[in-house]
């Protein structure tokens, strides 16, 4: 088997984030920008903290990019309520079959694993910590490196290249998640997508996607392997 880059988003596809996001966002918006609440109701499944806080900053009348001088000051907020929300939730929690999928992963020789999310950087990594789960993921491409979600497989690649010393083809590479925007990021760069129905997205629009594989969840941990391993080139 040709080796394979799994890139996983975080949101709804690993961990089910109780709007602990939502609320830390929020926070943030209408503490350093002055924001009204009502211009935070806009939907965030799928996409990059950066456009988030752009369409929040349109919803609100203001030019789009209003929030970037200030941005250091808001995600500073944003990953101190983050981090209170995270711990504090009781509903926080890991999707069913993730730690399994983790860890059987981990151990195929020729799996390599990514993480592809919206989420800044120090975000992924304070979410995925409150689970342990950094240590397999050496490498990500984050909301930090590009607002725009189509970026984030070429940052990914780049980076697992030089991490794990090997080549990662788009054709070898899966991107899992829970939103058809993970579904487009995928297609765009013409790696294998697979789509998990634990988010808001509704099966009915995934499956308008097209994605190659579609789950109900991550919980039938054989199947997922299956897909994860037999498909792409040199199957
Ligand atoms: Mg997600």
């Amino acid at each position: 088997m040709q080796s394979k880059l799994v890139l996983f988003d975080i949101d709804e596809t690993l961990i089910h984030s109780d709007g602990s996001g939502r609320r830390a966002i929020g926070r943030a918006v209408v503490d350093v920008l002055g924001v009204k609440p009502e211009g935070i109701k806009v939907s965030m499944s799928g996409k990059t903290d950066p456009q988030i806080l752009s369409e929040i900053m349109t919803a609100c009348g203001q030019p789009a990019d209003h929030f970037h001088e200030r941005q250091e000051e808001l995600f500073n907020i944003y990953l101190k309520v983050l981090e209170r929300e995270i711990n504090q939730s009781q509903a926080y929690r890991l999707h069913e079959g993730v730690l399994e999928l983790l860890a059987e992963l981990d151990k195929h020789p020729d799996v390599y694993l990514g993480i592809l999310t919206g989420n800044i950087e120090r975000g992924a990594r304070i979410k995925l910590g409150r689970f342990g789960l950094n240590h397999y993921f050496p490498i990500g491409a984050y909301g930090s490196d590009s607002g725009n979600r189509n970026d984030l497989p070429a940052i990914a690649r780049q980076r697992a290249e030089l991490h794990y010393k090997k080549e990662f083809p788009a054709k070898q590479i899966l991107v899992v998640g829970d939103s058809v925007h993970d579904v487009t990021c995928a297609k765009s760069y013409g790696a294998i997508s697979i789509a998990v129905n634990t988010g808001v997205t509704s099966r009915k629009d995934l499956e308008e996607r097209e994605p190659d594989f579609l789950f109900p969840s991550l919980s039938n941990v054989p199947a997922v392997l299956e897909a994860i391993l037999e498909t792409g080139a040199g199957r």
